[in-house]
This record gives structure tokens, sequence and C-alpha cells, in this order.
């Protein structure tokens, strides 16, 4: 008899996004008139840099002529995107990272999801409160959890981001063995110090534990003091794995192209204490299950890395975080307290009501969406984020209206 991974019915029915798509369908058809403006969305609006598109152009140019034809390329990436990768986001930050410990991907939802795989089972994981769910969900499947009750699952130990510590976790006061972590966070903003990320890598170090680190936001950093790979903090590369994905970057959700960074010296150890290289589990896992990102994505994405390349992200980047600006001055102005949209393209704003009230409200009195808290934790219940990934009209247009409609919002 087949029989299913039991684990999988302790899963949560995400119904985040699918309520928030039938609430605004019913104020849409009562409303035919009023003009949605989504604010709640994660994904870019602008297209992909010129650099990029005209690489990517070339490259399938080049598939279309035997003699340039590529199939099958490496499974962890071409030389030239993993070198570009090394060079300019790693060493030139000072941070010891080679070529070959630079995995390409299709997503950094898909490693951050897969990369637990490699670890054992019976593993106590801790994971920040509000988060992104892929961390908190892939575990599940696993099995290291128990079951949910009471709005949490058994047997994580979770990481609370308030107000109180700035949205930066205290470190956990029980051991545990593999660590998640979002700089800059989806969904708070918040961006970690040198000093609040060396005090994660020195408990790594101590207790003999993993951090995964999620870096996907680390372009939208303007400020020099914050590290934006884990790999700037000294011992990390014993301890850490890090994340990195283009999509938000570079435009590339749809086009799709990551990476995930495993030190050779990063190990794991086995039931007697046999220690064991991160980097040739995951290069198996990697050969064995995944066959390579597109030759032209690749070509597309080692465009960033050119000059003109670099400045095109940076104009698309500044322009992201001009709105996250507008949205947080704005929403300041109106009494609320906000986090994030400094270094993050997401204002998370606390909301003095539970999450989906200020939803119906804002839908209500503006038409615009936001998303909800509570869909990313409990620590998420009484805030709201706001996404700066629209045009610039748009971010006026929503502000302004919840501006005109503040008192019945906060009423
Ligand atoms: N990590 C975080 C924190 C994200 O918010 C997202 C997407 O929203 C991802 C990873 C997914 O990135 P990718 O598009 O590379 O799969």
């Amino acid at each position: 008899m087949i029989r299913i991974n039991a684990h999988y019915l302790k899963l949560q029915a995400s119904y985040l996004f699918s309520t928030i798509a039938n609430r605004v369908t019913e104020y849409q058809n009562a409303h035919p008139d009023q003009e949605i403006i989504r604010m709640g969305i994660g994904d870019c609006t602008r297209a992909l840099p010129a650099a990029c598109v005209d690489a990517f152009h070339r490259a399938v140019d080049e598939m279309a002529a035997d003699a340039t034809f590529r199939g099958y390329g490496p499974e962890q990436g071409y030389p030239f995107l993993r070198e570009a990768v090394a060079k300019n986001d790693f060493q030139a930050r000072g941070a010891d990272i080679a070529a070959d410990e630079i995995f390409i991907s299709d997503g950094a939802k898909c490693d951050t999801g897969n990369f637990q795989e490699i670890l054992a089972a019976d593993l106590t994981i801790a994971v920040p409160d509000p988060v992104y769910p892929v961390y908190v969900d892939t575990n599940v499947m696993a099995g290291r959890t128990g079951p949910f009750t009471d709005g949490r699952y058994e047997n994580i130990v979770y990481l609370e981001s308030t107000p109180e510590n700035n949205f930066i976790p205290e470190l956990p006061d029980v051991p545990v063995d593999l660590i998640y972590l979002c700089f800059p966070n989806n969904p708070t903003g918040a961006a970690i110090t040198r000093d609040a990320l060396a005090r994660w890598v020195d408990y790594a170090r101590q207790n003999k534990a993993l951090i995964l680190y999620d870096a996907a936001y680390e372009a939208f950093i303007t400020d020099d003091a914050i590290p934006r790979s884990i790999y700037e903090i000294e011992g990390a590369r014993e301890v850490a794995v890090e994340f990195r994905s283009f999509s938000k970057t570079a435009g590339f959700t749809g086009t799709r192209c990551a990476f995930t960074v495993v030190p050779k010296s990063c190990m794991a150890w086995d039931e007697n204490g046999g220690a064991h290289k991160l980097h040739s589990l995951w290069n198996r896992r990697h050969t064995t299950k995944f066959n390579g990102v597109s030759y032209p994505v690749q070509r597309a994405a080692a465009a960033i890395y050119s000059d003109e390349g670099k400045a095109q992200v940076k104009a698309i980047i500044d322009f992201y975080l001009a709105n996250a600006h507008v949205i947080r001055q704005e929403m300041e102005s109106l009494g609320f307290t906000c986090a994030g949209g400094r270094h993050s393209p997401y204002v998370w704003i606390d909301a003095r009501m539970d999450s989906w009230t200020l939803f119906d409200r804002l839908l209500s009195e503006t038409g615009v969406v936001c998303t909800p808290g509570a869909g990313f934790g409990a620590c998420g219940q009484r805030f709201i984020r706001l996404s700066a990934f629209n045009t610039h009209e748009n971010t006026k247009k929503a502000m302004a209206r919840i501006n005109a409609a503040a008192g019945r919002i906060t009423g």
C-alpha cells in the first residue's frame, strides 16, 4: 500500500494569499469603479536591467547555432558566473569565498527549502518569528517539528523579532543546532549590525551549530557599516551557509537565478563525532537532484556584474528604495511606528490593532491592499507589511488615499 509522508498533514494551509485574493475580489465586485492598488506584493515590477537583456539575447543567439550551442552545463553553474559572484559579491568586500564554493541554482526558495535535507532529522531548529514561511514548512515536511498547537509548531525554537529588540532576535536560551537568519529581513525589513551578527556566529561556533543565512535582500543595503554577507564576520566560514538571489537584486523573479555559498571549511558531524564537509554533501545533493540553470539565464545574471549592469541594478534598487522612503515617511506622519524600508523594500508597520482588521480597513476605505503580518508568524499579528515594489505614481497615490482616510482607518 502506498503511504504518504504523514508530516505533510501537520502543515497549515497557507490561507494568507488566497484569503487576501478573496477579500480583494469581493471588494472589487462590490466597488467596480474603485482602482485597487496592490502594496502587498513581494514581486518586482521593473523590467530586467538592459545589460542583462542584451546578454540574454546574445546567449539565445549562441543557442541557435550548432557551433555555439550548449547542452547540459555544470550543475554547480558556469565558471564565468561563479567567478563573477565570488569576486564581486565576496572578495571585493573582504570575504574569503572562492568560486568553487558557489552553487548556482534556480532560486533561493528551493535552496533555503532543500538545504535541511543533508542534515540530521532530529536536530533542534531555531527560526525567526515573523519569517519567510519556507524555512518552517520545509522542516515540518522533514519531520523535525511536532504538531501545530496554539498557533505554533512544537519543537521549534521561535526567535521572536519585536519592537523591543528592534526586530533582531536574541540568542536562544536553549541549545539549538540549526539556526535560520534572514537579513535584511522579510517581512520586518530589519537589517542586522556587524556586532549583532558576530554574536550569532560566536554562538554557532561555541555550540557547533549551523547558521543558514538568507541574504536575498542584500542589494537593498545602502550603509557600508551593515554587513552584506555573513562571511564579512570572522569565523563565519566555519559555521554558515549563505543564500543569495538575483530575484530582488535585478528583477529575476520570473527569469530564475540564485546561488548558495557553502564554504569548504563548514563542517557538520555524524553520530560518531566524525566531521564532514557540508560542501561535499551539498555538492552530492545538488549534482544528483539538479541539472543546472539555463545558459542564457546565467549569461544574463553575469551581466549584473559588468559596469553598466552594476549601474542599472543600482538605479532599480534606488527606485524601489525611494518608494519605501515615501511609504515610511507617510505612515510615520500618520502616527504609525514603522520598521524597515531603509535597507529593504518592505516597511513593517505597527497596526496597533489586529493585522486583518487594518487590512480590511485599508481595503474598504482606500482600495489599498497590504499584507497582514499574521501570515508571517505569531509575532506578526499586530503588524502589516507594505511593499515598495510598485510605480512611484501608485505608491504616492496609495499614500495620499491613506492620508485622506486616516481618521477612519485608525479610529
Ligand atoms: N528568501 C526570502 C527571504 C524571500 O523573501 C524570497 C522571496 O520572496 C526568497 C528567498 C525567494 O527567492 P527566489 O526568487 O530566489 O526563489
